[in-house]
């Protein structure tokens, strides 16, 4: 079962074009689409997932017509929305199972076996009598993938998982997602390339709408030997090396900014080489948005 997305272009009524042309073709497992805020991931999410419709184009779960058939779909998804709704004033417990009866799980034993389960699963089952008020923020996420994982759906989104977890509740909802079955089509949409590094083995990235790369996050890295340099420079003479050499990112490492640039030679002496990650690779793709050179063979 694949998720195939052909097509599709979105413009709000306000003038806001969305979604231009975009055609994607999803396997299962871990997917990442990575982009940063406003390249159009929540909107492509909330389209595959029948919350809105595109102005034109044609998405397949298989051999299910997602826009023809939303039922279909429904019964199959798992959506975890980017801010899971707040009903401070009931158990985890009561929740899940309020959901589980919506997904059609009848018949109160049985509903009771999923939702011990589910608990169990994202270890939440010490805490299912609390109210989801008091629960921290990595309780609530992974609540959310409770809900998400009701009724073991083919297809499951989840939109800037980590925005807002500290290290520690980051580094257990991640985990936790890549436990999820691999049968299933995994979609994980956010601006943070770290995510997609330790989870995706299939990426794209979205810029303005458009679909500027596909394919491995590790043939993309390695696309890129040979042609990342560093530098540390200093504040003074950071708006000289961006003009003079295709900087594409600059982070302040003890208080000194150090420069990545892309080049297929070395720029300047003063420059060391690096092995390229995927930072590298967004920033670059970002950047220019076409495909950098190929490295060289090496024979
Ligand atoms: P992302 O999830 O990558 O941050 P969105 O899909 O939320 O991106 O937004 C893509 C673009 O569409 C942005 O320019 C955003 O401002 C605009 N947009 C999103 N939703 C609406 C809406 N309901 N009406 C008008 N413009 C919207």
């Amino acid at each position: 079962m694949q998720l195939t997305i052909e097509n599709v272009s979105k413009t709000y009524p306000n003038g806001t074009q969305a979604l231009k042309d975009v055609s994607l073709t999803i396997p299962p497992g871990m997917f990442g689409l990575l982009g940063p805020n406003g390249a159009g991931k929540s909107t492509l999410m909330r389209t595959v997932a029948t919350l809105q419709e595109p102005d034109t184009g044609s998405i397949h779960l298989g051999d299910i017509d997602v826009l023809a058939d939303e039922h279909a779909l429904r019964k199959r998804l798992g959506y975890l929305p980017q801010e899971v709704g707040v009903y401070d004033n009931v158990t985890a417990e009561t929740l899940l199972d309020h959901f589980a009866t919506l997904k059609g799980i009848d018949g109160r034993t049985k509903r009771r076996e999923v939702v011990d389960a589910l608990l169990d699963r994202v270890n939440l089952a010490d805490a299912r009598d609390q109210k989801l008020g008091g629960y921290s923020g990595g309780m609530k996420r992974r609540f959310g993938i409770a809900v998400a994982l009701i009724g073991n759906p083919e297809l499951i989104i989840v939109d800037e998982p980590t925005a807002g977890l500290d290290p520690a509740e980051r580094v257990r909802f991640l985990n936790l997602l890549s436990e999820i079955g691999e049968d299933s089509v995994v979609i994980l949409s956010t601006h943070i390339v770290a995510d997609v590094r330790e989870l995706c083995t299939q990426m794209a990235i979205i810029r303005a709408g458009e679909i500027i790369f596909e394919g491995e996050p590790q043939s993309a890295i390695a696309d890129l030997d040979g042609q990342i340099w560093r530098k540390t420079v200093t504040k003074d003479t950071l708006p000289d090396h961006e003009a003079e050499f295709d900087v594409i990112s600059t982070k302040l490492v003890a208080g000194r900014p150090v420069i990545h640039v892309h080049s297929a030679e070395q720029p300047h002496e003063s420059f060391e080489s690096v092995e390229p990650d995927l930072e590298d690779v967004y920033f670059t793709r970002m950047k220019d948005g076409a495909q950098p050179e190929p490295a060289p063979a090496v024979s």
